[in-house]
């Protein structure tokens, strides 16, 4: 395609209409992907530091399509969040994690991953019976409320109105709320003030940088400083390296999340890890 001066759209012509074609497929396929079993969801440890035992897991929707193979999230989330298919999907995957956390409280005991984090996306927040499905979903599973976290992102409550309404009825309900992506918003501050957050999840982007200048640090640090000072825990994602686990608890945080602790696990895979501490 042309480059055609500061107009960057007309770039994409004939792919944006395979672009429109794909998406329109996906959709389809994803309105059935429910009824047919082709979801899942893994769960991914949220360890402490520097011991690395499980505090918590995030769960994490999979689909596995019959000919395409596995979808990755990144490519059929936006499209369930432009269809309005996320609303079922979210509200699917609330329940899978609130049974699953319900019954490893119940096997596990004390071992337990204590926090289940879910996701939920704008779309959802909009939705008027969203608090209403949470509430629900508690009672039908028996999953305490203070164990469940459920994640947003700055950008979806940035504009307040029923997103922010939203998540001050879920907080009231006494479910955690975590802003996910923390620090890549336009609005990260100041709504430390009007929403009511328990949990900064620090994005990858700034993980990645605590093992190099001070420079390339410094926001990492800034969040971990702004963490202690309003009583909030911090939740480093993306952290791949000992070293950067390293340099992250000498920064001040005690939670992470990465594929250096574990990847994105089945359920089943998820107990064994939960082991005792050790009785020195
Ligand atoms: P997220 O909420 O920021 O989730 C973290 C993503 O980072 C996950 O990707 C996880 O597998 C990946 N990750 C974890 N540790 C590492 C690491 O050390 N290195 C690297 N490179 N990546 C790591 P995943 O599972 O592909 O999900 C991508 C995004 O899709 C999620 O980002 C979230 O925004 C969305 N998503 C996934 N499941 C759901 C869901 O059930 N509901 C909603 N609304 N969104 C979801
Ligand atoms: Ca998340
Ligand atoms: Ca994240
Ligand atoms: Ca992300």
């Amino acid at each position: 395609a042309k480059e055609l001066g500061k107009s960057r759209w007309v770039e994409y012509g004939p792919e944006l209409d395979a672009h429109a074609v794909e998406h329109a497929q996906i959709a389809a396929e994803l309105s059935q992907a429910l009824d047919r079993d082709e979801l899942y969801v893994l769960y991914q440890p949220i360890v402490g530091l520097p011991g690395g035992e499980v505090r918590g897991v995030e769960a994490l929707v999979r689909w596995r399509h019959p000919t395409r193979g596995l979808v990755s999230p990144v490519t059929f989330i936006p499209v369930a969040e432009r269809t309005g298919l996320i609303v079922p999907i979210g509200a699917w995957v609330l329940r899978q994690a609130c049974l699953q956390g319900a019954e490893w409280a119940r096997t596990l005991g004390a071992r337990a991953p204590w926090k289940i984090s879910v996701n939920a996306s704008a779309r959802q927040l909009l939705e008027p019976s969203f608090v209403a499905t949470v509430a629900a979903t508690l009672t039908e599973t028996g999953l305490d409320p203070a164990r469940l976290t459920i994640e947003i992102t700055e950008t979806a409550v940035f504009g307040g109105g029923r997103a922010l309404d939203t998540v001050r009825a879920l907080h009231t309900l006494g479910v955690k709320i975590a802003l996910d992506d923390f620090g890549t918003g336009h609005s990260s501050l100041g709504l430390l003030r009007t929403c009511p957050v328990d949990v900064l999840k620090v994005d990858k982007s700034f993980v990645d940088g605590v093992t190099g200048t001070v420079e390339q640090e410094a926001i990492a640090t800034s969040i971990s400083e702004i963490a202690q000072a309003l009583r909030l825990e911090a939740v480093a994602e993306g952290v791949e390296t000992a070293q950067q686990a390293a340099r992250l608890l000498e920064l001040g945080y005690h939670l992470a999340q990465g594929f250096h602790f574990a990847r994105p696990l089945p359920a089943a895979e998820i107990a064994p890890l939960c082991v005792p501490e050790p009785s020195l």
